[in-house]
């Protein structure tokens, strides 16, 4: 018998161990992929999510698949929780958890700034449903507490925020949550498991896109929610098997694989980061730069209490950054032109405040006026990968000497 592995080791092997066996049958070291959708099964097992268990047998691979298992058992330890559930986006997995977590008549407090499609989704869908949906700046945790009702069951962080980099404190907010009886769910896809694992600050849930830090090479969309035993079996159940939005195999390959590396690569976006966004904080033609590394991001010290690493997201700003954006875009050749972030590549995007306050974000004066303390009338989101920061710096400094 092979012993027990030690639950406690360092990130850098549980990113490469955890969840992972040699195949029984061949030996093989690496993972294998499992794409069969049936699997063989002794007579009489039943076939309904209502007897879907820990010990269910694999039958059917929206239920449960070797290769997805691994995954979301390497997710689980990353964040030191009991279970994770993989979905086939960052956004099914959002959806999976609001389903989950509520129900017609009840009451959502979630950040004023999220994430365009999760803040679209609650503008519009939640409503429908007849779940009540108060938006706040959780960057006072004060506003949380103000916003709570008797019916609220969800409150709902995303530090830091996508796209403007505001930080939420997340053991205030937890706090105040648990004190009414709500739960307490972080989008952490920014930060990533290496930057902060908000189960250990009291969070309830964890949702990641996988697509971004976690995949890291821009080939492989996926998502997770990440909690407790119980309530991972419970999504399991209701949502996932019968929601349908699972993960295929292929991307939950592709996915561990990258997994296996976050640990280094973070170091590198981090170091990346740094050295770039210290460039543009220097260079005349930019007037704002946001980094939660650096000392002048409005919330530096909570970032400096908070975050393990703080990654590779930097947002800038330069005079009339929308006519701006092309001229840029034309004059990049290391740093894509793109939406998305995480990846090994470095990826660039205009997002102008206009836009977003038009499309995704109602937001009240007093919101609006934290949004644009961050944002300005528009912000480069920039997402620093993997490659020599003198290169990334070097293309920054020509496309910008075009405007
Ligand atoms: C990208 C992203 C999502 C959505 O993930 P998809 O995999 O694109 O569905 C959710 N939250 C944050 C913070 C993201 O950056």
């Amino acid at each position: 018998m092979t012993p027990e592995p030690s639950p406690v080791r360092g990130i850098r092997t549980t990113a490469i161990h955890a969840g992972e066996s040699p195949d029984p049958v061949t030996g093989a070291s690496a993972p294998s992929i499992v794409m069969s959708t049936a699997f063989v099964a002794d007579a009489g097992v039943s076939f309904s999510a209502e007897d879907f268990g820990d010990n269910t047998p694999y039958l059917y691979t929206r239920w449960k698949n070797p290769t997805v298992d691994q995954l979301e058992k390497k997710l689980a330890a990353l964040e030191g929780a009991g279970g994770s559930v993989a979905f086939a986006s960052g956004m099914a997995a959002v959806t999976a958890l609001l389903l989950y977590t509520l129900r017609a008549g009840d009451h959502l407090v979630i950040s004023d700034i999220s994430y365009a499609a999760t803040a679209e989704m609650t503008n519009e869908l939640l409503p429908r449903l007849g779940i009540g949906v108060t938006k706040v700046d959780m960057s006072d945790p004060a506003n949380v507490k103000a916003a709570l009702r008797p019916n609220t069951k969800l409150v709902y962080a995303e530090s830091p925020a996508n796209p403007i980099l505001r930080l939420t404190d997340l053991e205030a907010v937890g706090r105040i949550a648990h004190e009414k009886g709500a739960r307490f769910a972080v989008d952490a896809t920014f930060a990533s498991p290496i930057g902060i694992q908000p189960t250990q600050l009291g969070a309830d849930f964890v949702l990641h896109s996988l697509t971004k830090y976690i995949n890291g090479h821009g080939d492989a969309i996926g998502g997770a929610v990440i909690g407790s035993a119980q309530d991972m079996a419970a999504i399991k159940k209701e949502i996932a098997i019968r929601t349908g939005g699972i993960l295929s195999p292929f991307n939950a390959w592709l996915i561990q694989r990258g997994a296996a590396t976050l640990p280094l690569r973070m170091r590198a976006h981090e170091e990346g980061a740094h050295a770039v966004a210290q460039f543009l904080e220097e260079h005349p033609k930019v007037t704002r730069v946001i980094y939660p590394g650096l000392p002048s991001h409005p919330q530096y010290a909570l970032a400096q209490k908070q975050l393990k690493n703080t990654s590779g997201m930097i947002t800038f700003q330069v005079k009339d950054g929308l006519a701006a954006a092309p001229v840029i875009a034309k004059r990049l050749s290391v740093i894509h032109y793109a939406v998305s972030l995480g990846h090994q590549r470095s990826l660039v995007f205009y997002l102008p405040t206009r836009d977003m306050l038009r499309t995704s974000f109602k937001l009240t004066p007093a919101q609006e006026q934290s949004f644009r303390a961050f944002a300005g009338d528009g912000i480069f989101r920039l997402s620093v990968g993997l490659e020599d920061p003198a290169d990334l710096i070097a293309d920054l400094a020509h496309a910008l000497d075009g405007i």
